[in-house]
């Protein structure tokens, strides 16, 4: 009997679901659903929401064997347990038993297979590990970094998602890049996420538009009255100076953070994923003139190990990552759960 898996992306906004058949076409889904997150409901709601819709996905494949779900959600997740702590994009879910509760929910729905529980960033690396960029370098390993609202971050070791002795390494987000810098809702101040994220572009660009030596970034917010990441991408498009010199601050802000992953992890590939992503060619040449500046194991490897270079890619597999990720992470195939 073929077999298939079926993943989640549960996300602030949407809840998208879908059932994978392993070994099919990259990005095909068998079938999938894509409803609004009812976050307002409570997480008991869309739990059982979640259940309901894989038993209606599995209803449409009675000839096939469902292996297992995987459910990807934003973090700070604690595992092996599937709790979750404090998300900012998920008010009232603080404390949430999400795996066990989506266990019962789905044995109430009358489906019987192995949940796995995983942050959203981490199963979009696993997928761009296996079918994305980590495929097309022939290697098994990568660190992710994915520019959205927050930074999120990743790493696959060998083909495993790396997930530290609680469930929470990848969080290189909160990396300090600048020790007085703005206030992060972490607590900490000049993380990498105030200055490398769709929201901290926003704020330069308010704050550029406000101090009255930007005209470019003040006369689109005076005319749209929005000035979002994608305005600011538009105006650098344009060739403004003010949008081109944000990006430029995302750009030494990456490389800051890259030169200190690149030094601790020397992996073969490093992924910038996430809606910013598109503004690569804005901000990726400070990135890497930064990390070269900074990191000495990048310059060595680069200059003369070079039929091993480094590699800093921009991320191949588009918006449904996540929900590719989590259908691979039902699979088990990356169970291997080193000892720390
Ligand atoms: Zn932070």
């Amino acid at each position: 009997m073929d077999s298939y898996t079926i993943g989640i992306d549960l996300g602030g906004t949407n809840l998208r679901i879908a059932a994978y058949a392993p070994g099919a076409s990259n990005q095909q889904f068998l079938a999938r659903v894509d409803l609004p997150t009812r976050v307002g409901a409570g997480p008991a709601s869309v739990v059982k929401e979640m259940a309901e819709a894989i038993r209606g996905l599995a209803e449409g494949l009675p000839r096939m064997e469902l292996r297992g779900v995987g459910l990807g959600t934003p973090g700070p997740l604690e595992l092996p347990a599937g709790i979750l702590h404090g998300l900012p994009n998920l008010p009232g879910w603080d404390r949430f038993e999400l795996r066990r509760e989506f266990e019962c929910a789905l044995a109430g729905a009358g489906v019987r297979c192995p949940v796995h529980v995983e942050s959203d960033a981490n199963v979009a690396a696993l997928a761009e590990c296996v079918l994305g960029a980590g495929s097309a370098l022939g290697v098994d390993s990568l660190c992710m970094l994915t520019l959205g609202t927050g930074v999120g971050n990743a790493i696959i070791l060998g083909g495993a998602i790396f997930s530290g002795a609680h469930g929470m390494a990848g969080e290189a987000g909160h990396l300090t890049i600048w020790p007085d810098g703005v206030a992060c809702n972490c607590g900490n101040t000049g993380c990498l996420e105030v200055y490398a994220s769709a929201t901290a572009v926003r704020r330069m660009a308010e704050g550029a538009a406000d101090s009255g030596v930007a005209p470019g970034l003040k006369a689109w917010r005076e005319s749209t009255g929005a000035l979002d990441a994608q305005a600011v991408f538009q105006l650098a498009r344009q060739g403004d100076r003010d949008a081109l010199g944000i990006f430029t601050t995302v750009g030494i802000a990456l490389g800051i953070a890259l030169a200190g992953l690149v030094n601790t992890l020397d992996l073969r590939l490093y992924v910038v994923g996430g809606g910013l992503a598109g503004a690569w060619e804005f901000f990726s040449p400070a990135m890497l003139r930064e990390l070269n500046t900074r990191s000495y194991v990048y310059r060595l490897v680069n200059e003369r190990l070079t039929d091993r270079r480094i590699a800093i890619v921009p991320a191949v597999l588009g918006p449904d990552s996540g929900l590719l990720g989590a259908a691979l992470l039902a699979l088990g195939a990356q169970s291997r759960e080193p000892e720390i």
